[in-house]
């Protein structure tokens, strides 16, 4: 019989209506002789309800306590999962990270996987054949013994490494959406669904802000050959035949890929913050003044652009970083204006990113230049740009994003019919 991994996104487990339907896939799977390890996120809006109370208790505070409180949402579904299924007949048992357990680093708040005990779950399938239920999102760091979160949107990379664990022939990550589209569907109606995207296109996706998938899930899910499947739980459970196939999207290898386009998505981000060094001198060791106190301050620069100096003497460099990292950012370059010699610094948040992203890039010319054109058509100021092998950004103001993001959209032939 075939292991599966099925996870379950907030909207999916909204309410207990919700969570009777997710209990209904499962028994559909199960019912077809399959063993089944279930992954839950947090009932939708309970996380940003458990930050925003972190947040409200103390502005600065501990990242440790920060993931006891924020890894309980994941909890409650889990349990009320399990107490479903066994309703229905399902032999169901929950498990939080701890249990199995699911070790981590000790980042607290964005913690990396290390490994996943499947052991016991392998020998609740075989004797008992017991289907588990487990809280996603968390994990444990072995040597101090403290729970950790994975970063949000982290339960799909607890699915994978579940999926890995047991050796699970699928991992299918049931969304509100029925797979992987061309850009938001939110954002571009004309999105069309993508039928399968290689593992690199979609990292690129995830990194660059398309949150459907959490970048680390499809990093874990490249070294450890998973077979991804995004799918909606909002198709009837009794619609789907567990042994037909089904809609969706699979994110594989690109050797799988008959038919590459040139583009194959689209994704932006407006979490994003931009800064301005003006009149820094023109000369040898300058980025190094700038970017090493960044770097050491831990704050992640993304796009560089620095100008030609029309005197020769001092130039303007500009560069973005997560909008998360902009104070800490302008703070961290006026404490080094003495070892710079800048003379102002201007900051924007109200920017976003727009990321173009397709393996075939690599073999194709003149990509980019096409979208600089038609965005200038459309009086849309590029303020960056960044370009490689298999993707380029740019920089834009914020108000333009869901314009830029549908003129590329059409540009690239990505529309459906
Ligand atoms: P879940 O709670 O199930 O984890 P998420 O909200 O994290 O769901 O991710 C699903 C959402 O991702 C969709 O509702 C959609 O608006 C958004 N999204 C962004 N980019 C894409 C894309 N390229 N394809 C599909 N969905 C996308
Ligand atoms: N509940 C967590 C979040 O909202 C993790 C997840 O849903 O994947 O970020
Ligand atoms: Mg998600």
């Amino acid at each position: 019989m075939a292991r599966l991994v099925m996870k379950f996104g907030g909207t999916s487990v909204a309410d207990i209506e919700r969570i009777r339907n997710v209990a209904r896939h499962v028994k559909r799977e199960v019912d077809a002789g399959h063993d089944v390890a279930v992954v839950v996120s947090a009932m939708a809006g309970v996380t940003n309800q458990l930050v925003a109370w972190c947040r409200d208790a103390a502005p600065l505070h501990d990242a440790r306590e920060y993931d006891a409180v924020v890894a309980s949402g994941e909890q409650v579904t889990a349990g009320l999962l399990a107490i479903t299924l066994e309703g229905m007949g399902v032999n169901a048992r929950s498990w939080q990270g701890w249990q199995l357990p699911i070790h981590t680093d000790n980042a607290h708040g964005a913690a990396r996987v290390l490994d996943v005990n499947g052991a016991e779950l392998i020998r609740r399938f075989k004797e008992m054949k017991q289907t588990a239920v487990i809280a996603g999102f968390q994990g444990i760091h072995k040597e101090t013994n403290r729970i950790t979160t994975l970063g949000r949107g982290g339960s799909d990379t607890s699915a994978v490494a579940v999926a890995a664990a047991i050796g699970a022939e699928r991992c299918d990550i049931y969304t509100d959406v029925d797979g992987v589209y061309t850009t938001d569907p939110r954002v571009a109606p004309k999105a069309r669904r993508l039928d399968k995207i290689a593992f690199e296109e979609m990292l690129e996706m995830a990194s660059l802000g398309a949150k459907v998938m959490h970048v680390r899930s499809i990093e874990l899910g490249m070294v450890h050959n998973v077979r991804i499947f995004v799918r909606s739980s909002f198709e009837k459970p009794e619609d789907i035949n567990p042994r037909a196939n089904f809609t969706g999207t699979l994110i594989c290898d690109e050797a799988e890929i008959v038919e590459q386009q040139v583009v194959t998505g689209i994704a932006f981000s407006k979490d994003e913050a931009q800064i301005s060094v003006r009149s820094v001198p023109d000369r040898p060791g300058v980025a190094a003044a700038i970017f090493g106190p960044l770097a050491e301050s831990n704050v992640n620069v993304d796009m560089i652009v620095q100008n030609v100096s029309p005197d020769g003497s001092t130039t303007d460099l500009t560069f973005t970083v997560p909008a998360t990292d902009y104070e800490r950012a302008r703070i961290t370059i006026e404490k080094a204006k003495g070892a710079i010699g800048y003379d102002r610094l201007d900051g924007a948040t109200d920017v976003a990113k727009v990321s173009v992203i397709g393996i075939g890039m690599r073999s194709h010319a003149g990509v980019a230049a096409q979208a600089f054109k038609a965005l200038a058509e459309q009086k849309i100021n590029i303020r960056a740009i960044t370009t490689s092998e298999i993707k380029f950004s740019v920089l834009i103001d914020a108000a333009h994003t869901d314009q830029a993001v549908r003129t590329l959209h059409t540009l690239y032939g990505l529309d459906k019919s």
